[in-house]
């Protein structure tokens, strides 16, 4: 482009001054040449003595030449000292015998150094022609004019051109050096290597994309960070109940002596690790079954349908623990989320206010409006969480007290997975210890958009 600029920038001003001078030549030799012949159309006849005369009036100092045909192309007058050499050697081109048949001609030319303009016309008289004028000038001023226009012209587009290219060179190198370490960069995170990171700090897109690929290489560090600590967790959470099994079934088989009675507790207790086992693998299941695209899917949802359901499942382990349930539900709590998500979370909850709570305790929820929000609570009379393991409890695998929570069922799953699905729909969860005694799960979601006052 740069490259077509200055071709242009160098041609048309040359070629558009070179137009204009031939312009105003022909406008000013034509006028001249209209001078004499009109001087000259006095005379019946061109012949040499005459015209001589009128010519010497004549001011002809600009001019090279001139000289002046009869009729019959026979040159009358010429002002250098190449005479009588006939009308064909003078002028060239049959300028003469175009004029003689009534035509102006001008012809002008640009050309070693030099603008040299032709002008030839006839003379008339008495409306007949009676010979021809021609006017020859070679000026080499004007040329030396376009010419020193043409040399700067040049020497500018050169020093544009010599500029252009640097800055063009040392552009295309910044970036592609800053390409090149955002590429390895990019390479090195593809590679597992998370700790990677550019350390460009442009202002500009470079820049922009260098930051989003860096928040990239944080979210995968964390990622990764997490599944790492989440296998190790789970094989561990699966190991303890499988090594009981095989310690307790090598003890049955290697003690041949042992008595029935003691037989039976051990193959109960194995009987309890395999249900735990199960309760684990069920969670870790439920856990991953949370990022399917099954559940992805958000629809309008009436809050207090799903409780009353939850709270029937519950309803045989409620009345097993001894601890009475009851609810408080507004009608029309409408969330947008994913109903099997919002069954888990109010089953997970409901569940360890049971098997958490006292024998003749109670579990309460509650579902109600708050501005725009839509709040449920699960209250119950059990023994609460001491305050400094409450940031904890929704951690996954952790389990307050191992040797209290232990006689309960539970893998240390279930308020991990209560957590992930509220985060995933949009609200937030809160646990705390009542003043009464026993613990407060608060879950609030936004109210759906038609369902808002
Ligand atoms: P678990 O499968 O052990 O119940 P959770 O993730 O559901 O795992 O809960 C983690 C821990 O938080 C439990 O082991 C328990 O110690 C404590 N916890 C949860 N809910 C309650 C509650 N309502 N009252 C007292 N402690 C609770």
């Amino acid at each position: 482009m740069i490259l077509g600029c200055l071709i242009a920038m160098n041609v048309l001003p040359v070629v558009k001054s070179r137009d204009l001078l031939f312009e105003s030549k022909c406008s000013s030799m034509l006028n001249q040449a209209s001078l004499y012949a009109s001087s000259l159309s006095t005379l019946n006849v061109l012949q040499a003595e005459e015209v001589g005369k009128v010519m010497n009036l004549m001011d002809d100092q600009r001019l090279s030449r001139v000289f002046v045909t009869d009729r019959e192309g026979r040159v009358v007058y010429d002002n250098t000292a190449l005479q009588d050499d006939g009308a064909e050697n003078l002028a060239p081109e049959g300028e003469v015998e175009l004029a003689l048949e009534g035509n102006n001609v001008f012809r002008s030319e640009l050309k070693a150094g030099a603008v040299s303009s032709r002008v030839c016309i006839p003379v008339m008289s008495r409306g007949s022609i009676i010979g021809a004028v021609y006017l020859y000038e070679y000026d080499t001023a004007q040329a030396a004019l376009i010419e020193s226009l043409r040399r700067n012209l040049l020497r500018i587009s050169l020093v544009t051109a010599a500029g252009a290219l640097l800055v063009g060179l040392l552009l295309g190198y910044l970036i592609s050096r800053r390409t090149r370490s955002i590429l390895t960069g990019i390479r090195g995170i593809g590679a597992g290597r998370y700790d990677t990171r550019i350390s460009d700090r442009g202002v500009d897109e470079l820049g922009e994309i260098s930051g989003e690929v860096n928040l990239l290489a944080d979210r995968l560090q964390q990622i990764e960070g997490m599944r790492q600590r989440f296998v190790s967790d789970a094989s561990h959470e699966l190991k303890t109940p499988l090594a009981a099994i095989t310690l307790l079934s090598d003890s049955i088989v290697q003690n041949d002596g042992m008595d029935k009675a003691t037989v039976r507790e051990f193959v109960y207790d194995i009987g309890r690790e395999a249900e735990r086992l199960a309760r684990v693998t069920q969670q870790l299941q439920e856990l991953t079954k949370m990022n399917s695209k099954a559940r992805e899917l958000r629809e309008d949802v009436d809050l207090g349908k799903v409780a009353e359901e939850a709270m029937k499942m519950l309803l045989t382990l409620a009345e097993r623990k001894d601890v009475a349930l009851s609810s408080n539900l507004t009608e029309k709590c409408i969330v947008r989320a994913n109903p099997d998500d919002l069954h888990q979370i109010i089953f997970n909850l409901v569940e360890n206010a049971i098997k958490y709570n006292v024998s003749g305790g109670k579990v309460t929820v509650l579902l109600y409006r708050l501005g725009d929000s839509v709040q449920l609570v699960v209250d119950d009379t059990g023994e609460g969480v001491p305050p400094e393991k409450l940031s904890s409890i929704f951690d996954r695998f952790y389990r307050v007290d191992e040797a209290r929570s232990g006689e309960q069922s539970g893998s240390g799953l279930g308020l991990a997975i209560v957590r992930d699905a509220v985060l995933k729909n949009g609200g937030t969860v809160e646990a705390s210890n009542r003043r009464e005694g026993g613990m407060r799960f608060q879950v609030s979601f936004p109210a759906a958009e038609k369902n808002r006052k």
